[in-house]
């Protein structure tokens, strides 16, 4: 009999609680990876950097298996489908994984966990990409908090030094002993390198600790770059929050807002694809198709709503405080479908997380819990005064910012601050 372990989104083998159980409980541990071919069809983008990360991640786990006399069995295809297969292979006592709150993955684990279970096979879950998961952080009346602040102060007064500390000792001597599988390649899988770098894993404690007074500043290295990290399980959330605990509050403010938003999808999936709060559904957007092009691409004229796009457009990443700035300018500026914008940053965003990324689109479009208010509306010029005074960031994306080769703003600033709270005043008056 074998006990399967199954891996995710948290692609590492130390302090990782599925695996950790697996290990503990069971015997001849199994450990499986299934590229999801129902997620990967959707990728159009076959050089994407994301799923080259993952296939390394990947790769790293099978020879670190394989220095321990075991192997990583790594299958392509739809995650039932393969189960069925596995089902007829393998005589399985239990499957172990950890815990996912994005509704396609809940229902491919519903799915999964019925299988097994018509076998009486468990599957079991377990917490492991948060420290409180949704349910966990509730008010008085037991609902979920619609506002960050109180949902803040709950998680923090509940937090226990126990609650950070890693799963160990792990017992490697359960490993199923075999003959390493074939690992595919990338071409296999039917991707391509990327010619984007990732971010390193190595927490920089000096930006941690001086984050507070560098986080707003685009030009500057004054975030962690950890999200595509935290994303696929490469770092473990009790590593980075007890460094954040003791080095930094403002960072682990921001690790809570990650666990907010993904309490705010699992509770609200349907945020998906609906204002969270409904009446802004009522919002006639204006969906210029040339106006998004120029966005997308980084020509509107106004500096930093550019320069973050090209940024983003060339390394997969963009500035928290320019991701605010140009999802408003989107939104706001040219009345376009948050969820346009939404789009495109989770086909360009190393680090696109379900539910962070909605959540930031509808904060920036005033749709979602904890909004911005509508006739509150971002001042490219004053945003940029603000944070790049110096044109540091703004230069080094845009070269020909000084040129007359540099287009002129899409729209004027005033005209399109005021269409935007009329426009926005009458939909929620209906
Ligand atoms: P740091 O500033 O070093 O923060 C550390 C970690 O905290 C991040 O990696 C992230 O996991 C978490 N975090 C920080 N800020 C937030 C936040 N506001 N909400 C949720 N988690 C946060 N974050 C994503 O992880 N994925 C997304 O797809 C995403 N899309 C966004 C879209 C918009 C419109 C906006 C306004 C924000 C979005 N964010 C998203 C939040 C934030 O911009 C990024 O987490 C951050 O810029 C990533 O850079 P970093 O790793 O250097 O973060």
């Amino acid at each position: 009999k074998v006990s399967i372990f199954w891996f995710r989104r948290d692609l590492r083998l130390e302090d990782n609680h599925g695996l950790f159980k697996a290990l503990g409980e069971g015997e001849h541990v199994l450990p499986l990876f299934i590229f999801d071919k129902n997620i990967l069809d959707k990728l159009e983008d076959k050089t994407d950097a994301r799923v080259e990360f993952i296939y390394d991640q990947i790769s790293k786990i099978h020879g670190e298996l394989g220095k321990k006399g075991s192997s990583l069995l790594i299958k392509y295809g739809d995650p039932e489908s393969i189960y069925k297969e596995l089902l007829q292979e393998y005589d399985i006592q239990a499957v172990y994984t950890n815990r996912d709150y994005e509704p396609y993955a809940k229902s491919r684990d519903e799915k999964v966990a019925r299988l097994l279970n018509k076998q009486d096979i468990e599957l079991h879950q377990y917490k492991d990409q948060l420290i409180f998961e949704p349910g966990e952080i509730l008010n008085g009346s037991g609902e979920f908090y619609k506002v960050f602040t109180p949902f803040s102060k709950v998680w923090l007064s509940k937090l226990n030094p126990s609650m950070l500390e890693a799963f160990k000792p792990m017992h490697w001597k359960n490993l199923l002993q075999m003959e390493e599988f074939p690992l595919p390649t990338l071409k296999e899988i039917g991707f391509e390198k990327s010619d984007i770098s990732i971010p390193s894993k190595t927490a920089d404690e000096e930006i941690i600790a001086h984050y507070n007074e560098t986080r707003d500043f685009p030009a500057k290295n004054g975030t962690s770059r950890l999200g595509i990290h935290l994303r696929f399980g490469t770092i473990s959330i009790r590593q980075l929050a007890s460094k954040a605990k003791e080095l930094n509050a403002t960072y682990l403010n921001e690790l809570i807002w990650r666990e907010f938003y993904m309490m705010i999808l699992a509770f609200n999936p349907e945020v998906v694809d609906k204002a969270f709060k409904p009446a802004y559904d009522q919002i006639p957007w204006r969906n210029n198709e040339e106006e998004f092009a120029a966005w997308c691409e980084g020509k509107t004229g106004y500096p930093i709503v550019d320069a973050g796009m090209r940024e983003l457009n060339a390394t997969g990443y963009m500035h928290n405080r320019v991701r605010m700035v140009v999802a408003s300018f989107l939104t706001k500026h040219l009345l376009i479908d948050w969820r346009w914008g939404e789009a495109y940053f989770a086909e360009k965003l190393l680090d696109f997380e379900l539910a962070s990324n909605n959540g930031g689109w509808q904060w920036a479009a005033g749709t979602g819990t904890d909004a911005q208010p509508y006739f509150r509306v971002f001042n490219p010029s004053s945003q940029q005064e603000k944070f790049d005074k110096n044109w540091k960031y703004i230069k080094k994306w845009i070269p020909e910012i000084n040129s007359d080769k540099y287009p002129k703003p899409i729209v004027d600033h005033k005209f399109a601050r005021q269409r935007a709270i009329d426009t926005y005043k009458s939909a929620l008056n209906q």
